[in-house]
This record gives C-alpha cells, structure tokens and sequence, in this order.
C-alpha cells in the first residue's frame, strides 16, 4: 500500500468531523460530508476506501447512506463503518445486516478508530489484490477466462436493457501447435506472453475487455460497438501482432506469428444468451482459418 488510502467521514457534528480529522489524517487521505447526500457524492465521484458514517443524521440518515452504497456497483465494495452513539443491539445488527462491516460507539476512542479503520483498509487491500487475481490469467497476467465470461454476461444484459449492439471478436493463434513442437513450450508461453500484451495495447476504450479466452485463443469484448467499427478493432489486433514480427520458421502463412480473427455482432433482446454471440466468432474465426489464416471474417 504505497498512496496514502482515503477515508470518508459523515457527521452532521462538526466537532466529530474535527475530532476523526485529527485522528486519521496524519495516516490517511481524510475527506469529509455533513450531510448524507453530499457523502454519497463524494463516495462517487472520489471512491474513498473507506467510510466512516454517522447513523442519526437530518434528511439522510446513516442507514439510508449505507443502503445507498451498497446499491450502486461503483460504491458497494467499500466498507463502510457506523459511528454512532446508538447502542440499541438491534440497531446495530440492522447496520451489519444493510452491509456495514463495522460499528464503533460514540463517544469513541482514537486508539479504536486508529486500529479499525487500519484493520479494515489492510483486509479491504487483500480482498482486492484477491479478486484481482481470481481475473488475471496466471501466464499473460491479462483478463482470464472468467473475467471474460462475466463481462460479456454483464455488457449483454447492459445491451439488452439499452437495446444497443454488442460486438465479439475471437482471435486464434496460427499454426501455434508447430510453434510450440518446434521451440518449445517455454518458447510458446514467451509468444502467449507477447501475443496477449499486444492484444490487449490495442483496446481503445475502457469498457472493450481483452482476455485470455483460453490455450492460444483470445477474445475481445465490444460494448456498443457494430460490425463496421469491431473489424476495424479485429484488424488493428491483426496488424498489432503482425509488426511484433516474432519468428515463426514453421508456419504455413509467413515467415512470423499472425492470428486469424472471426467477428460478430448483436443487438440482444430478452432471452437471447451470449453464447449466440460466441458460436457466431465462432464460425467466422473458422471460416478465417478456412481462407488461409492471418485475415479477419465477419466483418
Ligand atoms: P490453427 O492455425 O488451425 O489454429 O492451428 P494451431 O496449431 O494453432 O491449433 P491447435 O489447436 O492444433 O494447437 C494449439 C496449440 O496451443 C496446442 C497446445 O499445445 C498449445 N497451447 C495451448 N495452451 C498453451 C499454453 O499455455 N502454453 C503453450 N506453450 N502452448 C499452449
Ligand atoms: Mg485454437
Ligand atoms: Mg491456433
């Protein structure tokens, strides 16, 4: 944990405020709101690491706060803790049930706050490096497949919901098994390595996902995003790859590794299933193949 971690605080007492203040800033980024709306504002627009919220406050109140957070995607995976001088059991089970992690009771102590709010940054940090890995195939450290399968479930309900278009490209890796007979597998994870880096150079925006999708095949996730615009996307990947020009001494197509790239695209309406999608790159990486490799079919 290098950057100094952001913590939130909600009071509508200012001399709360003060008091969390002079407790967490000299270790932390400390921002602060005296009102719930105005947290939650900030929760958005500065995703802090953690929250410290008061529950009895005017208009919204900590709970509605809490709720609030944990509603939104961007929001609901930080902690959020209550400080309140509230000490009713049931009140409390009623904040860890709406998903607080943590309550501290006023008038609290800063030893108490210093070493919760340490305890639930550090868990926070390896829930995330956690989940990080759990995305990342292990040889590329690129997207895996199981971020891949939960994106495209993600941006297909999204294009169902926005009645928008959503593009796949299927990229395979040509003549790869006489690559790796002829330099070997440690060879072949170098070219896996290089290939799934150059790849993933050529996504333009941040909502297009490249990932490993699985051996020396890889894919490419455009949201909104129609025929036209995902072959250009299919033959920028191609081009990307071609001008590593990595040797390929036993490959039918060239003298280097090039790929061959099937695209499709849908406007998904209710019921359709993205595996409708894939088995089209599908069919249209298998006619690439078919042509002669190293081109783009589909588009
Ligand atoms: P095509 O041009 O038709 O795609 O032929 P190909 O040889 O690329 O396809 P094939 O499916 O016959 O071979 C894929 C090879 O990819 C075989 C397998 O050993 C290799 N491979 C899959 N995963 C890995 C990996 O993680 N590391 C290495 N080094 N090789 C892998
Ligand atoms: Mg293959
Ligand atoms: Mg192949």
């Amino acid at each position: 944990m290098s950057e100094k971690s952001t913590v939130l605080a909600i009071d509508d007492a200012p001399a709360n405020l003060k008091l969390l203040g002079q407790i967490l800033s000299p270790d932390y980024r400390f921002v602060f709101a005296t009102k719930g709306a105005d947290g939650l504002e900030i929760a958005i627009s500065q995703r802090p690491d953690i929250i410290l919220t008061d529950v009895v406050m005017p208009e919204m109140d900590g709970h509605q706060v809490c709720k609030q957070l944990k509603s939104n995607p961007l929001t609901a995976k930080i902690p959020v803790i209550f400080i309140t001088s509230l000490k009713d059991e049931t009140d409390e089970a009623f904040g860890l049930e709406i998903g607080a992690i943590d309550y501290i009771t006023k008038p609290f102590s800063p030893a108490i706050v210093k070493a919760r709010v340490r305890n639930h940054l550090e868990l926070k940090h390896y829930r995330d490096l956690l989940e990080s890995q759990a995305a990342t195939d292990g040889l590329t450290g690129i997207p895996n497949r199981r971020h891949f399968d939960e994106s495209l479930e993600r941006e297909w309900r999204s294009a169902i919901r926005r009645k928008s278009c959503i593009s796949l490209v299927l990229i395979d890796i040509d003549c790869f098994k006489p690559y790796n007979d002829f330099y070997g597998h440690l060879q072949g994870d170098e070219c896996l390595r290089a290939v799934g880096r150059s790849l993933l150079g050529g996504a333009r925006r941040p909502s297009e996902l490249v990932a490993r999708y699985g051996g020396e095949e890889f894919a490419c996730v455009l949201p909104d995003t129609d025929l036209v615009g995902a072959a250009h996307v299919a033959h920028e990947l191609l081009e990307r790859v071609r001008a590593l020009e990595l040797t390929h001494e036993k490959s039918t197509v060239g003298p280097h590794v090039t790929l061959s790239l099937g695209v499709a695209c849908m406007s998904p309406e209710v019921g359709d299933l993205p595996g409708e999608l894939i088995h089209r790159a599908d069919t249209q990486l298998y006619e690439a193949k078919r042509a002669g490799r190293n081109q783009v079919k589909g588009g």
